[in-house]
């Protein structure tokens, strides 16, 4: 734990902590992206759980898309290739098939 709190505060040195912010801005924007596209859902009773989609990131391309040329990015995205690779990337990291949360609900 000691560690961890090491590894923040040097974070906050330098540029580094600015790529990690934008890193983080552009995921949520890919995890908007993917949402609207329902290639990924969120729980409707938990707005942090998400959970499996369609998985189809070539629609999830054309809504990012069309966000881009509504210029909803601005500055955040360098080019059409970097939506796709922010966007697959959540669609591959999201496994869950039912909101944890919920289920533990049930399950109590
Ligand atoms: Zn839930």
């Amino acid at each position: 734990m000691r560690d961890q709190n090491q590894f923040s505060k040097e974070a906050k040195v330098g540029g580094w902590k600015d790529i990690e912010e934008h890193r983080w801005e552009q995921r949520q924007a890919a995890i908007g992206i993917a949402v609207a596209a329902k290639a990924i859902r969120i729980c409707e009773f938990h707005d942090g759980s998400l959970l499996t989609g369609t998985g189809d990131l070539s629609y999830a391309c054309t809504v990012g898309n069309g966000k881009m040329n509504r210029g909803e990015f601005k500055e955040l995205f360098a080019s059409r290739t970097e939506i796709t690779d922010a966007v697959k990337a959540i669609i591959d990291e999201i496994a869950l098939d039912s909101c944890p949360y919920c289920d533990k609900m049930l399950a109590d």
